[in-house]
């Protein structure tokens, strides 16, 4: 940790970079502070007990109110139902809620979460996104019944690019864009995202996320642009800029300009252990020095909206948190937005549900994010105002500020979505000069980690062979939030605007060619192998890891060793969403690229890859300290003992010496990289999950229990799946867990349990259970097995409702059997639900 000396000088210096140099700023950023204020610095330091002193944050200087738009927000106001005020402060996820529901309701906003798009998928065409837009837009301005309609902000996350609009580029993910540390670059970036978000009609981006992941087991690690405040602070005004324009000129919310809003509000990246949703533990100053102190700079801009984090400070959930949401965001720090909840954060407040919460609003929350739970927090909320519990002037000041980003941005006077100027231009998605941009950034963002013996850039003649999952799928490439919200498993024709890194590679070299698989042959002709593999991707909670090893997936990496000994030097292209140990593969390759999640434009890392007449070189450089072991977690600059492989700004060119002897490979930490909600995968139960009887562990296969026989066998690879051979009416086998794990974030995130199976002999039918016991009747439903292998989907959510513990899930699956009942068991895991519909077997 910096000491309090430089954690304070580095708050003066962000204060003054924001231009916030205000004397009471300056003040707060000595440590030479005068008696009686030393105490109280020393307290945010030491302090774990949650106690916030705003006096300690930064002031900041935010846009001056513009009368005319105070005037008008006024007039509305005074005009405005109680009901209606209350519909304000409510915004429903478009897999929710009907456009007759905004209309009835008047909701202040809605929101498209990452599977929520209009039609069958989680991701729509542009028409489809408008015609819905105009919907929702149209029913809010319906006058029936009202003295004045207040018009529907729609938001999205448009986090990478447009990702989830067919045809919108997809940009690196932040932390690829941290390594690029080019605050020009990333304002061109959010400019063309806005310009591809007016396109389809959206009003609004959750994005930027500003958080500053400090431990890289957090499964959003990837969407933050760096360990450093600075690098983030840097990058804020200009995201808000390139978002919004700039405050006070006609550039501002003008043609091709969305409401920007700064997540999450504060801490999200100081967790313990990386949890999501976690708890910051850390000292106040430390939240407002490393968490905090993007938003000084994002709010100077001008940002108009600010989520606040699922996540806790001191074991007080920010949405519930008063002290920071309105006393230091709103007092302190000046900001006269509003400030929106994240996906159901307000029923996480202890005495909150999602339908039911007070005291968020009563905290400071302006709006709630409240996506299927909507309709009952209307009935209670209104309730709540009218018995006191809510007080009306907190009510007023929430909507004046709903109203205030609402008449600000123009939307009060808005046409609807399609007849806006840039509405319907699909010319615009993935334009050259988009592609182009996104290009630069995936250039800028890849970090060159080991070039042995100067091998690339690579002689455009050069023989090349690539290989490896990640070569030819866009998909892989971009990560999660892509088309979905855990992205992953589109082809590339999903996305017609984009390339992937083969596709760049065979453009670029003279003589390059692809195998999934390379054989001796192959390999013999081939100067060159290209592997580009890595982690597969995630979003959120489902990426939190409990250790930073990296594990192979679609491509075995041992393998790699193999190429070189058949002649050919290796070249690493490694996908993360965040650094990892990888010592192996670095051993295993000559030249070792981390390409983070560069998106849809493989023609950038092709640019680098081989020589060209452009003479690009490797100028992105690490915005996170890379782990020298894989239990090497939390790492950040700074800390005492500081000792990575590759420190925060490193990274290659060409030119440098880029060789690097053998690097240790012991992995220190055992099993424990396995993802949460993946339960059996590749042949193996993943800890802590272990195949039982119903009761007791099976212990190695083969294995028999009375009643049971249970054996590995082949899928698609050796000992991939399982037979399950049961022998007596009602005997069990499940996949269960020595302790409960909290699933009920998956179960309201509308999670379900997939695996592979099929009927091998005896009838076609088995009982499934998830999360309860083999006597709970009610739970098991029936499943139907085909005699070829099959996906069974059960959503979470119906077995919750049969009286599932999801809270504490001891039990991920139970399957009750017939005697002479055999069947195939394989891949055993949690996914999104992608069709909007709870697969509850039968
Ligand atoms: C995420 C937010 C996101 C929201 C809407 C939440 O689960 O934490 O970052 O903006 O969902 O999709
Ligand atoms: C939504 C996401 C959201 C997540 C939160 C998903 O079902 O699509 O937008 O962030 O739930 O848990």
């Amino acid at each position: 940790m910096p000491t309090l000396k430089t954690k304070l000088a580095l708050s003066a210096s962000l204060a003054l970079a924001a231009g916030c140099a205000s004397p009471e700023g300056a003040r707060t950023g000595t440590t030479e502070a005068p008696a009686g204020e030393a105490e109280t610095v020393a307290a945010a330091e030491a302090d774990t007990a949650g106690t916030v002193h705003p006096e300690l944050w930064p002031e900041v200087q935010t846009p001056p109110l513009d009368p005319a738009v105070e005037a008008r927000v006024d007039q509305v106001l005074s005009q405005l139902t109680l009901e209606q005020k209350v519909g304000q402060v409510i915004q429903a996820d478009s897999g929710s809620v009907t456009p007759e529901d905004v209309k009835r309701y008047r909701l202040g906003s809605v929101l498209s979460g990452g599977n929520s798009a209009p039609g069958g998928k989680p991701y729509a065409d542009t028409a489809a996104w408008l015609e819905a837009a105009d919907a929702y837009f149209a029913a809010s301005l319906d006058p029936e019944g009202v003295e004045v309609a207040v018009p529907v902000i729609w938001g999205i996350d448009a986090v990478h690019g447009h990702n989830n609009l067919t045809g919108a580029v997809i940009f690196p993910h932040n932390v690829g864009l941290g390594a690029a540390n080019d605050p020009d670059l990333i304002e061109r970036i959010m400019e063309a995202t806005a310009t591809e978000l007016s396109v389809s009609g959206h009003d609004w981006t959750f994005a930027p996320t500003l958080a500053v992941p400090r431990d890289d087991r957090w499964g959003r690690t990837y969407e933050g642009f760096s360990e450093d405040p600075e690098i983030v602070a840097a990058y804020a005004p200009r995201i808000v800029r390139g978002l919004q324009g700039e405050v006070g000129t006609d550039a501002f919310m003008g043609e091709g300009r969305v409401i920007t809003s700064a997540k999450h509000f504060v801490g999200d990246g100081g967790t313990q252990g990386g949890v999501d949703q976690g708890d910051a533990r850390v000292s106040e100053a430390e939240l407002r020095d490393v968490h905090g102190a993007p938003y000084a700079a994002a709010l100077e801009a001008g940002a108009q909206t600010v989520m606040a984090s699922f996540s806790s400070w001191q074991g007080q959930r920010m949405h519930g948190n008063e002290a920071l949401l309105t006393d230091v965001l709103k007092g302190r720090m000046s900001f006269r937005g509003f400030v929106v909840g994240d996906w159901n954060g307000h029923g996480l407040i202890p005495g909150c549900t999602n339908t039911d919460c007070p005291d968020a609003l009563n905290a400071g929350l302006d709006m709630y994010m409240a996506p299927d739970s909507w309709k009952g927090l209307y009935e209670s909320t209104l309730a709540h105002v009218q018995d006191g519990t809510i007080p009306m002037a907190r009510l007023d000041d929430a909507v004046r500020r709903v109203l205030r980003v609402k008449v600000a941005s123009g939307v009060m006077d808005e046409v609807r979505p399609s007849e806006r100027p840039l509405a319907g231009r699909t010319e615009l998605l993935g334009s050259q000069e988009h592609r182009a941009l996104a290009r630069e950034a995936v250039r800028k963002s890849l970090v060159l980690l080991k070039n042995q013996g100067g091998l690339l850039p690579l002689d455009p003649g050069a023989r090349v062979l690539v290989t490896g999952d990640g070569a030819d799928s866009i998909a892989k490439a971009a990560g999660g939030w892509t088309l979905s919200w855990q992205g992953g498993g589109y082809a590339n024709e999903e996305f017609p605007n984009g390339q992937s890194i083969l596709g760049g590679l065979l453009e670029a070299g003279a003589d390059v060619a692809y195998s999934a698989d390379p054989t001796e042959a192959e390999l013999a002709e081939a100067d060159v192998v290209v592997a580009v593999y890595g982690e597969d991707p995630y979003a959120e909670f489902q990426g939190d890891r409990e250790d930073v090893d990296f594990v192979p997936n679609g491509f075995d990496t041992a393998r790699l060793a193999g190429f070189r000994e058949a002649g050919a030097r290796v070249v690493s292209v490694f996908l993360s969403g965040r650094p990892l140990h990888v010592n192996p593969e670095i051993n295993a390759s000559d030249a070792f690229v981390a390409a983070f999640l560069p998106g849809s434009e493989g023609g950038g890392v092709a640019d680098l890859l081989f020589r060209t007449e452009e003479a690009f070189d490797f100028t992105g450089r690490l915005s996170f300290s890379w782990p020298r072991t894989s239990d090497q977690t939390p790492l950040n600059q700074g800390d005492p003992g500081y000792d990575p492989l590759f420190a925060l700004g490193y990274g290659l060119s060409y030119a440098d010496d880029g060789d690097l002897g053998p690097l240790d490979e012991e992995t220190r930490t055992e099993g424990a990289a396995s993802q949460k909600g993946v339960f059996f995968e590749r042949g193996q139960a993943q800890a802590p999950w272990e195949l039982t009887d119903g009761e007791t562990p099976l212990g190695p296969l083969p294995a028999t229990r009375p009643g049971l026989a249970v054996s590995a066998t082949d899928r698609a690879a050796q000992e991939d799946a399982l037979q399950v051979a049961f022998e007596a009416d009602g005997a069990v086998f499940a996949i269960q867990s020595g302790y409960g794990q909290d699933f009920s974030r998956e179960t309201t995130a509308a999670m379900e349990l997939t695996f592979d199976a099929r009927s091998v002999a005896g009838e076609p039918s088995v009982s499934v259970a998830v999360g309860c016991s083999a006597d709970q009747a009610g739970c098991f439903v029936p499943v139907a097995l085909g005699s070829d292998w099959q996906p069974v989907r059960l959503a979470l959510s119906c077995f919750a409702e049969a009286g599932a513990e999801m809270g504490d899930l001891r039990r991920a699956l139970v399957v009750r059997g017939r005697a002479g009942q055999t069947i195939g068991i394989a891949d055993v895991r949690l996914v999104p639900d992608d069709d909007g519909q709870a697969d509850c077997g039968g």
